[in-house]
């Protein structure tokens, strides 16, 4: 995998890519509890599924737990980006947790428009991948009343009360492509199929996807820095390889193989919503310590959005 001397490897760079304002936040919030209250502070879940973040957050005194009843009574507790479900609010009140909220509010837009298709009586169709924590959480508001599809071809097997009163959600970190292939379907089946009001897939996720696609093709091999358990980091990777570009996810740097880069001139390289932007840098030097290489950002979309942190941390700490 050496350079050939005198022509450097280029690396084509999407932008934007790395951390989102949610996942922002949401390390903000354990950081910010921990200086207001300090160690221990229980977080349920990974805060955001990324590795290093956790391992991070985990060394200066969060403790991350599964579920709350490893949470001992009275302490404070940090629910996840990925946002909970009204059962695990209850079960928190019932301990008497000190609960802090750190789901990022594009799903908690989700929740309040399950609540409200549910609430007018519609049978609601969530997209989205099974076992995924943020679908658990979206399902858990409307059980009765919400089902779970991931393809197209689980809406041809759907059966519901009512084909007149049908709407639709998603989870926030599909492939835009793929779910625009569901809700079709979905509207071929049922006509007077309701959505949302604007898309539940979020800013972030929509802006690293064209991020890659305006440089997947061009590359002749995709690496995306994000954990395995990271959904919109797994699309990236599915995205590249639908486009004909070899493309591999990887935890950091020291996860790249030699072999990938033989021959490989042109390298494109992103990263997943909640992979931290250090882990990037660390790349583009592995690879810069392997010959020269000339890093070129593409920028599709300039992000400037932000979000408060959640009341209960506000004020002074
Ligand atoms: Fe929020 Fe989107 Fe980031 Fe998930 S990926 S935390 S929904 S902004």
């Amino acid at each position: 995998w050496l350079a050939v001397a005198g022509s450097p490897r280029t690396v084509l760079l999407a932008a934007p890519r790395s951390f989102c304002a949610g996942v922002e936040r949401a390390i903000e919030v354990v950081e910010h509890a921990l200086r207001q209250r300090g160690a221990p502070v229980y977080v349920r879940k990974q805060i955001v599924h990324n590795t290093h973040v956790v391992g991070e957050l985990s060394e200066r005194g969060a403790v991350f737990v599964d579920e709350l009843e490893s949470v001992p009574e009275g302490a404070t507790v940090v629910f996840s980006a990925h946002g909970v479900s009204p059962q695990v609010r209850t079960e928190a009140e019932r301990r008497r947790l000190r609960v802090i909220d750190a789901t990022c509010p594009l799903v908690t837009k989700v929740h309040v428009e399950a609540r409200r298709f549910a609430g007018r009586g519609d049978t609601v169709v969530l997209i989205g991948h099974a076992g995924h924590e943020e679908v658990e959480g979206t399902l858990g508001e409307a059980p009765e009343h919400t089902v779970l599809v991931e393809t197209v071809a689980d809406v041809e097997r759907l059966e519901v009360a009512d084909p007149e009163r049908v709407s639709y959600l998603t989870q926030t970190t599909l492939a835009v492509d793929e779910a625009a292939e569901v809700v079709d379907a979905l509207r071929r089946r049922f006509p007077a199929l309701r959505g949302p009001g604007s898309d539940d897939i979020c800013y972030a996720t929509t802006n690293r996807q064209d991020a890659l696609a305006a440089i997947a093709e061009e590359a002749q091999l995709v690496l995306v820095v994000g954990s395995a358990s990271s959904s919109n980091s797994r699309r990236l990777v599915e995205l590249s390889q639908r486009r004909g570009t070899a493309a591999h996810l990887i935890e950091d740097a020291a996860a790249i193989r030699p072999d990938w880069l033989a021959g490989v001139r042109t390298v494109g390289l992103t990263a997943g919503a909640s992979a931290p932007p250090r882990l990037v840098e660390e790349v583009i030097a592995i690879l810069g310590g392997l010959g020269p290489v000339r890093a070129v950002e593409r920028e599709t979309a300039r992000e400037t959005v932000r979000f408060t942190l959640p009341s209960a941390l506000r004020g002074p700490g």
